[in-house]
C-alpha cells in the first residue's frame, strides 16, 4: 500500500518536484560555511527516511558533492537548492523553503554555530550546537 503524502515540494521554477511519504523530522537550522555559501545564508532542513522521499519530476535535479561527507541536489534551471544527501547515514535532508505551505512543522535547533556568519546575530532562543546535533 502506498503511504499517505504527507507533504509536498519543489523548486523555484517547478522543475523538480516531490512528496514526503513518512515522518518529518523539525527544521534544523545550519550555520555552516557549506550552506551559507550553498543556500546564500543559513540553511533551514528538514529530514526524513530516504525511502519516504517520492520524486515527481527531477529532470533538472543535479548533485553536487560538497565535500566527501555529502552530496547537494539542485535545480539545474532555477538554482534552487533542495537536498543534502550524507554518503553515509540514515536521513536526507529537505530544505524546508522548497516545501509547500502548511508545513506543519517548526523550528528545533541551531546547528554549526561555530561557523557562523559574522553577519548576523543568533538571537531565536534556539538550542544552539556548536557541531553537528548528533
Ligand atoms: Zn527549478
Ligand atoms: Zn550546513
Amino acid at each position: 500500500m502506498t503511504a499517505k503524502i504527507r507533504v509536498a515540494g519543489g523548486c523555484l521554477c517547478g522543475a523538480v518536484r516531490y512528496e514526503i511519504r513518512g515522518p518529518l523530522r523539525g527544521v534544523v537550522n545550519c550555520h555552516c560555511g557549506l550552506c551559507r555559501r550553498m543556500h546564500g545564508h543559513v540553511a533551514a532542513y528538514t529530514a526524513v527516511d530516504p525511502n519516504d522521499l517520492v520524486m515527481v519530476a527531477a529532470a533538472t535535479l543535479r548533485w553536487y558533492a560538497s565535500s566527501a561527507r555529502a552530496q547537494r541536489g539542485f535545480c539545474s534551471i532555477c538554482g534552487a537548492s533542495l537536498f543534502w544527501k550524507p554518503a553515509h547515514g540514515r536521513h536526507l535532508a529537505v530544505a524546508a523553503g522548497t516545501l509547500d505551505s502548511p508545513t506543519g512543522l517548526t523550528t528545533i535547533a541551531q546547528i554549526y554555530t561555530r561557523d557562523a556568519g559574522d553577519y548576523y546575530e543568533l538571537s531565536d532562543g534556539l538550542p544552539e550546537y556548536p557541531g553537528t546535533l548528533e
